[in-house]
C-alpha cells in the first residue's frame, strides 16, 4: 500500500470518528419537546426515539362520516377481566369460549368497537361511527389475555383496550413486555393505564396517587411509544380528589366499576362500565347488553 493511500485511509476514520462524535453529543441535549414540560398536551418524546409516536390524539380519526347525535350518546363501556374457565367461584373470570361468543354476538349484530381516542371523541363531541358502539375493555393484564383474548380480536376483527398493573411484568399470570408491545402494534389491541400496585386510591395520599399515576402513565409512554390517556380505577375505588388528580396528571378519562352505560353526564372521570359475569353464551349476552 503506498502512502498515499494509507494516509487516505487515516484521514477517512478520523472523519468518521468525528461525525460520530457530534451525533452522539447531540442526542444527550434535551430535545424541544423534553424541555416544555409545562404543557400538559405535549407528547413526552425521548431524543433517542426515532419512532414515530403511535397514535396521536384525536386528529388522526377520521370522524367526517361520523353520525352525530341530538341527545347526549351513551354506550356501554365492557368490563372483563380474567379470561379462564373458573371452579371456585369466581365471578370475574369469563371462560375464553364464553368471551368468545360474545365478540361473535357483537359482530352479528353490527357494533362497532371503539378504542379508547374513539371513545373520547364520542363523549366530547357527541357523535359516533355507527348506531351500535361499545367499547370492550379488559382489567389487571392477564397473561390469557395476550393467549385467548388477542387471538380472538384479532380474528374478528374487533378491538380491546387491556388496563395494564405496570408492576406486573415479572408475574407469572400476566403478560410482561414482549406481549404487551406485540399487541400494541396490532390496530385492535391498546393497553392503558391501571396504575402502578393496584392499591385502593382512597386510602393514599395526594402524593402517593400521583406517583401511581404518573410512573404507571410514563412506564407504558416510553415502552410503547404512546400518549397513554386511560386511567381504570383499582378496583373501581374513586373520589372526587383522585378524579382530579387524575386529570392533572394529564390523563384524558378514566373508567370505574360503578354499573351503567358510559355518558358525559358523569364526566370523563367518572365513567361506567357494564361487568360481564361468566354463564353467558351468544344469546344471553345479547340479552343482557341490549337489556331484553
Ligand atoms: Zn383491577
Amino acid at each position: 500500500m503506498t502512502k498515499k493511500k494509507i494516509w487516505f485511509l487515516v484521514s477517512l476514520l478520523i472523519l468518521e470518528l468525528v461525525l460520530v462524535g457530534v451525533f452522539f453529543t447531540k442526542k444527550d441535549q434535551p430535545s424541544a419537546v423534553e424541555i416544555d414540560q409545562t404543557s400538559q398536551s405535549t407528547i413526552q418524546i425521548e431524543s433517542t426515539d426515532v419512532e414515530p409516536i403511535k397514535e396521536e390524539l384525536p386528529e388522526h380519526i377520521d370522524t367526517k362520516d361520523w353520525i352525530t347525535s341530538e341527545e347526549t350518546i351513551s354506550f356501554p363501556i365492557l368490563m372483563y377481566h380474567s379470561l379462564t374457565s373458573s371452579d371456585d367461584g369466581n365471578t370475574l373470570k369469563v371462560p375464553p369460549h364464553e368471551f368468545k361468543e360474545h365478540m361473535e354476538w357483537l359482530k352479528e349484530n353490527d357494533y362497532y368497537t371503539l378504542s379508547p381516542e374513539e371513545a373520547y371523541i364520542v363523549l366530547t363531541q357527541n357523535k359516533k361511527p355507527k348506531d351500535n358502539i361499545v367499547w370492550v375493555t379488559l382489567d389487571d393484564g392477564y397473561l390469557n389475555n395476550y393467549t385467548e383474548g388477542y387471538p380472538i380480536f384479532e380474528e374478528l376483527k374487533l378491538k380491546g383496550t387491556i388496563n395494564y398493573i405496570t408492576s406486573k411484568t415479572d408475574h407469572d399470570a400476566y403478560f410482561h413486555e414482549k406481549e404487551m408491545k406485540e399487541m400494541s402494534e396490532s390496530p385492535f389491541i391498546s393497553i392503558e393505564s391501571h396504575t402502578v400496585s393496584h392499591l385502593d386510591l382512597n386510602t393514599l395520599s395526594d402524593e402517593e396517587i400521583r406517583n401511581e399515576l404518573v410512573q404507571s402513565k410514563d412506564w407504558l409512554n416510553q415502552e410503547l411509544n404512546q400518549e397513554t390517556t386511560v386511567l381504570c380505577y383499582p378496583a373501581g375505588r374513586y373520589d372526587e380528589r383522585i378524579e382530579q388528580i387524575a386529570e392533572e396528571t394529564g390523563y384524558k378519562m378514566a373508567i370505574t366499576t360503578e354499573p351503567g352505560y358510559a355518558s358525559i353526564n358523569d364526566g370523563l372521570f367518572a365513567l361506567k362500565r357494564v361487568r360481564v359475569s361468566p354463564g353467558y353464551d351468544k344469546e344471553q349476552f345479547g340479552n343482557y347488553l341490549t337489556g331484553t
